[in-house]
This record gives C-alpha cells, sequence and structure tokens, in this order.
C-alpha cells in the first residue's frame, strides 16, 4: 500500500485493505514522499504495518465532519435555505470573512496631515521630496509619521512656520541592514507566495503541485520524473541529504561565501507529521533546465519551489541604510522640526543571486552634515485612514494556519466549498462575503457559538493529533462532545427563528421595467434569471445577457421571437452554465426560434469576430486560457470548420477581460 505519505493516505491504505479483504499482517505499508528511485527503494526496505492510530484520527475527523456537518445543516435548511451546508472548518472560516466584512463597513476614517517639503539638493538633480517626521514642542512631541497631526488648522500653522525657515542636514549615519532569506516552503507558504506572484488560487496551485510531484515525462530515457516531494506537509525542514545538494551547488556556483546552513528549525505550532518542506527532489534539476519539458504555469511553481529551496540555505543580503536629518529652524525657537529619509545601497547579495526581486539600490544624495538646503515648497496633504482589507486566498489560508483552523490538506478544499455554496466569491482578487454567507454566518454565530471559535476549532484539532500519536482514543473523543452537540442541535432545530428572506435577495441594481423596484439575480440548481424583488406581487422577470450578440440569427429575422437579433444570455442547466440566444423559447415542449448554445464563454461580438472566418470567438481550455473559433466545434462536418485557435494573451492585450 503505497498511499499518500498523510493521515488520509493512511485510511485509504486501511480501506483498501478492508475492502479486499486482505491479510493485514502480511500486507505492508509503504511510505515515501518523493517519487525517486531512492526515496522508492528505501520505503520498500523500510515498509510496515498501516498505522491504527492515523487511521484512527483520519476516523474522528470523518465522523465528526459528517454528523456535525449534517446535523447542523439540517438546522439551516428550514431557517434559511435548503441545501446550505455547515461544518467544523468551512463555517469558523467563513466567520472570519464575515467579521472583516463587518469591520470594513462599520470603519470611520480618520483625519490627517502629512506635511513633506521638496529640497534643492542641487542644481543638476531633480528636487528631492522628505516627510515631516516629527514636531518637537517644549512640552509634547507631535509624531507626524504615526498620523498625530489631526487638523488643517495645525498643519496650516506648522506649514506656514516651515515657509519661513532654515533648513540644515542636522544627522547622517549609516548602518549595517540585513535581509534574510526565506524558509523553505510549506502547504500554506506555498498557496501564498504562488498567490502573490502569479494569482494562482489555492486549488490551482495543489494541482499543479501534484503534477509536479507525480512527475513530468521527461523524455529521452528518463521517462516519468517526480520533481517535488509531497506537497501537504507542515513543515519547514530539509533532510541533511537535500541540504548538501544545495551546499555544493551552491559553492560551486557561487562561493562559500553565499552558503549558510539553517538549523532545521522546530515545525509551525500543532504540526501534524514529521514531513519534510516542499522542495524539490533534485537540486540539480535546475528551473532553466526544465523549461522545455514544462508548461507555463508549471514551470513557474516549479521554478517558485526551487528558488526559495535553495536560497533559504544561503547567505543573508547586506545593505548600508544611510538615513538623513534634516532640521528647520524657525522663529519659534522652542519649536523643532524633524525631517527624514532614508536610501540603501546593496554590499553583499547573498540569497539575492536567486530571488531577484524589486527592490534595487536607492540614489543616495550626497549630503554633508551642517549643510544647508534650500526648500522650494512645503507640501500639507489631507489623509485619511483606510479600512482594513479583505481577506484574499493568500491572506486567508495565512490566517487559518495561525488559528490553527485546518491543516495543509484542507486549506485549498474549504475556501472552495465556501465558494460553491455561494457564500464568498472572488472578485478582482479578494474574497467577498454574499448575502448568504452573511446570513450563515450570523446564523451559527448566535446557535453555535462554540464551535465558531477558533479556540474550539483548533482544540479538536489538537485532539485529532492525540489520537494519531496514539494518546488518546477515538471513541473518548467522540463521546465527550457528542451529547452536548447534540442536545444543542435539537434545541435550535425545536426554537430558531426562521430568517428574514428579503435579507438573501442579490440586487443587481438594475430597475424593474414594471415597478422601478430592485432587480435581484434568482439563481439556484436549474434556473438563473434576474426577477423583480417584489416578487409575488410583481412577476417581471429577464434574461441575463453577456454583452454579446447572437451570430447565429443576425441576419435571419424569421428566427426573431423577441422582433429584435438576438442577444447572448447565461442560462443554467443541471449545475453547470451555459450560453443561449434570447430568440429561444420552448413552446408545448418543441424548440422555438434561434438554437445557439454554447457551453463557453463568448467573447463579445461583434467587437471581436474570428480572424479566419468571421464567427463568434469562445473562451476555451481550463480556466478560458485560449481563444478559439465557434466553428472549431468537432461535431461539425469538416469542411464547415474553422482551426482558429490561439492563448487568449496573445489575442487580448487586456488580460482581465471579465470572466
Ligand atoms: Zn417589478
Ligand atoms: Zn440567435
Ligand atoms: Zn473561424
Amino acid at each position: 500500500m503505497a498511499t499518500d505519505p498523510d493521515r488520509e493516505g493512511e485510511a485509504i491504505a486501511w480501506h483498501i485493505v478492508d475492502a479486499l479483504n486482505l491479510d493485514v499482517s502480511s500486507t505492508k505499508r509503504v511510505v515515501f514522499n518523493q517519487i525517486t528511485k531512492n526515496a522508492v527503494e528505501t520505503a520498500f526496505e523500510n515498509s510496515k504495518q498501516i498505522d491504527d492510530y492515523l487511521v484512527e484520527a483520519y476516523k474522528a475527523r470523518a465522523i465528526q465532519d459528517k454528523v456535525w456537518g449534517f446535523m447542523m445543516s439540517q438546522t439551516l435548511w428550514p431557517t434559511i435555505k435548503r441545501n446550505l451546508s455547515a461544518g467544523r472548518v468551512q463555517s469558523p472560516t467563513l466567520g472570519e470573512i464575515d467579521k472583516k466584512e463587518k469591520e470594513i463597513q462599520s470603519f470611520v476614517p480618520e483625519e490627517y496631515w502629512s506635511i513633506d517639503s521638496r529640497f534643492q539638493i542641487s542644481q543638476k538633480s531633480e528636487p528631492l521630496q522628505i516627510p515631516l517626521k516629527k514636531i518637537i514642542n517644549a512640552d509634547q512631541t507631535i509624531n507626524v509619521e504615526s498620523r498625530e497631526l489631526k487638523t488643517e488648522q495645525e498643519s496650516i500653522i506648522h506649514t506656514e512656520a516651515l515657509n519661513n525657515a532654515k533648513f540644515s542636514v542636522s544627522d547622517i549615519n549609516t548602518k549595517e541592514r540585513r535581509s534574510n532569506p526565506p524558509q523553505p516552503l510549506r502547504t500554506s507558504t506555498l498557496q501564498q507566495q504562488a498567490f502573490r506572484r502569479f494569482r494562482f488560487n489555492s486549488s490551482r496551485t495543489m494541482s499543479l503541485a501534484q503534477q509536479l510531484y507525480q512527475g513530468i515525462d521527461l523524455g529521452a530515457g528518463e521517462g516519468q520524473v517526480g520533481l517535488i516531494t509531497y506537497m501537504r506537509t507542515d513543515s519547514n525542514n530539509l533532510s541533511n541529504e537535500v541540504i548538501s545538494d544545495i551546499s555544493d551547488f551552491v559553492t560551486q556556483k557561487f562561493s562559500k561565501s553565499y552558503l549558510q546552513v539553517k538549523k532545521n528549525s522546530k515545525s509551525v505550532q500543532g504540526a501534524q507529521e514529521a514531513h519534510e518542506a516542499i522542495r524539490p527532489t533534485y537540486i540539480s534539476r535546475t528551473p532553466e533546465s526544465l523549461r522545455n519539458d514544462l508548461d507555463q504555469d508549471q514551470f513557474k511553481l516549479y521554478q517558485l519551489i526551487w528558488n526559495n529551496t535553495v536560497a533559504s540555505q544561503m547567505a543573508a543580503a547586506i545593505y548600508d541604510r544611510t538615513t538623513f536629518e534634516i532640521t528647520a529652524n524657525t522663529q519659534d525657537s522652542d519649536t523643532q522640526y524633524v525631517f527624514s529619509f532614508s536610501g540603501d545601497v546593496l554590499k553583499f547579495d547573498g540569497f539575492k543571486k536567486i530571488i531577484t526581486d524589486q527592490d534595487s539600490d536607492d540614489e543616495i544624495p550626497d549630503l554633508k552634515e551642517h549643510q544647508e538646503l534650500k526648500c522650494i515648497e512645503v507640501l500639507p496633504e489631507q489623509r485619511f485612514t483606510k479600512p482594513p482589507s479583505r481577506y484574499n486566498e493568500a491572506s486567508l489560508v495565512n490566517f487559518m494556519e495561525s488559528v490553527g483552523i485546518g491543516r495543509p490538506s484542507t486549506y485549498a478544499s474549504t475556501i472552495k466549498t465556501l465558494i460553491d455554496k455561494k457564500y464568498i466569491e472572488r472578485k478582482t482578487g479578494a474574497l467577498h462575503i454574499t448575502a448568504l454567507g452573511s446570513v450563515v454566518s450570523e446564523f451559527l454565530h448566535e446557535h453555535y457559538s462554540d464551535l465558531m471559535s477558533y479556540e474550539f476549532t483548533a482544540q479538536m484539532e489538537k485532539q485529532l493529533d492525540d489520537i494519531a500519536q496514539g494518546d488518546t482514543e477515538l471513541q473518548s473523543v467522540l463521546n465527550s462532545s457528542y451529547d452536548p452537540f447534540v442536545e444543542n442541535v435539537v434545541h435550535v432545530y425545536e426554537t430558531a427563528d426562521r430568517v428574514d428572506r428579503t435579507r438573501l435577495l442579490v440586487f443587481t441594481g438594475e430597475k424593474c421595467p414594471q415597478c422601478d423596484k430592485g432587480l435581484t439575480r434568482k439563481e439556484d440548481y436549474n434556473f438563473l434569471f434576474d426577477g423583480c424583488s417584489d416578487f409575488p406581487n410583481c412577476t417581471y422577470t429577464q434574461d441575463i445577457t453577456t454583452g454579446s450578440m447572437c451570430p447565429d440569427c443576425e441576419d435571419q429575422p424569421e428566427l426573431w421571437i423577441n422582433e429584435e437579433p438576438g442577444k447572448i444570455t447565461i442560462n443554467k442547466y443541471r449545475g453547470s452554465l451555459f450560453y443561449g440566444c434570447s430568440n429561444y423559447r420552448k413552446e408545448a415542449g418543441l424548440n422555438v426560434g434561434c438554437k445557439f448554445s454554447s457551453g463557453q464563454l463568448p467573447l463579445e461580438y461583434p467587437k471581436y469576430k474570428c480572424p479566419d472566418c468571421g464567427d463568434l470567438l469562445l473562451f476555451s481550455g481550463r480556466g478560458g486560457v485560449n481563444v478559439r473559433c465557434k466553428k472549431k466545434n468537432y461535431r461539425l462536418p469538416e469542411e464547415s470548420r474553422c482551426g482558429f485557435s490561439v492563448k487568449k494573451s496573445d489575442f487580448l492585450i487586456d488580460e482581465d477581460a471579465d470572466q
């Protein structure tokens, strides 16, 4: 049984043995976290029995999640809406996103002021704009940098004083600053980095990592090669074997001074198993050497992992940071104004040999202590504090890890569940809570406050870890939580009030043409349209159009059942979206009008047309990364097919075209 090296893998192995009725004592378990010849051979030399503790821990999780999720969901259906779900990990995560949204909504911006001055340093160079840091009075210090300058009135007084002041350099000092290399990657940090750098969502990152782990065909006699170690891990540690490979690589490629091997750190709190960090299986396979064997996204992820792993054992980069302090001498000698700024110059690049990033050298002006400076302009500016930001996939995974809800194997699937259930949605990179999500979160907080608390969830994870270690038993963990939970569920079921359904309406921003009330989006498994919010008093409904015209009936008025050319609309059938024509209707079981239909999102027609045949274009490929002609369809007779198909990025300059 060579399933994945974690609890789920252990449980799968156990189930296979059970289902096939194999002899447990003679059926061996092999575990490897990289698919390389060495690792697999070693695993077979060290085969063991299936670890019952791990299987028990897995069962405890599965039972709890099923029982709890199922029972809590049953209390959501009659009070909010059918088919809703709740769960031990998804619900506290949803609660956090809701809490953040409420913080943003209730945020009151606070006014503060900044004052910059522009100085002419030399005749040749551009003026330098430097911020005021502090105003020092006999009785108080106003820390301008920390937003302590609050009003326009104050800022006018200080600006006037500065307009009549003389400026000089009061202090110059240079200190060494070190920039430390990153740690090796674990699941959470891999997902965060891949999102920050490439905007991969966490499911995409995990599926790419899975491909690299299982192996890529490198051809030329090598065949399928596993390129990275197992990607579900909460460990930052590297094995001695790979550290020695990195040492050889860095010493040969750069020099010994670039090498700085780190001691293995203790793993993050509550780490599940003694895994290794995510790393390349062979350091000698540099990203460049694999460029032709990987597709673009695989390459990006492999490069991220390789760079991080090698850089983690390299020396820090060292900068000289020079800080200049400029003081203003005003008529009022009791008040002192301090401006300051600093710039970095790279002295030793260290790990930046591998991870090059935006921060290049700053320009350091040639200034001497006590030198007088000519101020050209004093620039007061009104500012306002900003509300907290919404979570994105990276910061949400970071949050889940920091409070101990979820595990490496569940970060991506939890976010996916919340999106699938329409509790949250991705919009321009951030995760927004929906009206439904907010109602569900409030309901759960009101009735299951225990379960929604992070301490409780983290405590549960700890108990699962204890079962995995053999320190406690499945039965006792389940017993202690089951009875009080069931009592609570029954109480909620019997007493909870039905939630006000108008709170679930999703307004589109458009007005109903019949009664002027707001239109709302109606969406379920089998339908999708906009309807009047005053239903059932007003029964107005309309199709949702995509902004594209229909290519099939534009010249065929006999197909126009709406007396105008068709527009492409979004519809739903058996849970999946498809695109049809507004000139289509089912009448008495018959299809009437234009039968245009596509499972893929059309590009706006006629703004975009196939350059070969002039027909409609569709986004295709996973995630809509390609653009192809509608007539590429293989079901068409060969002579009427069109072969046009290119990468979206080659066709549309605006890569963010709405999808
Ligand atoms: Zn209406
Ligand atoms: Zn049509
Ligand atoms: Zn075409």
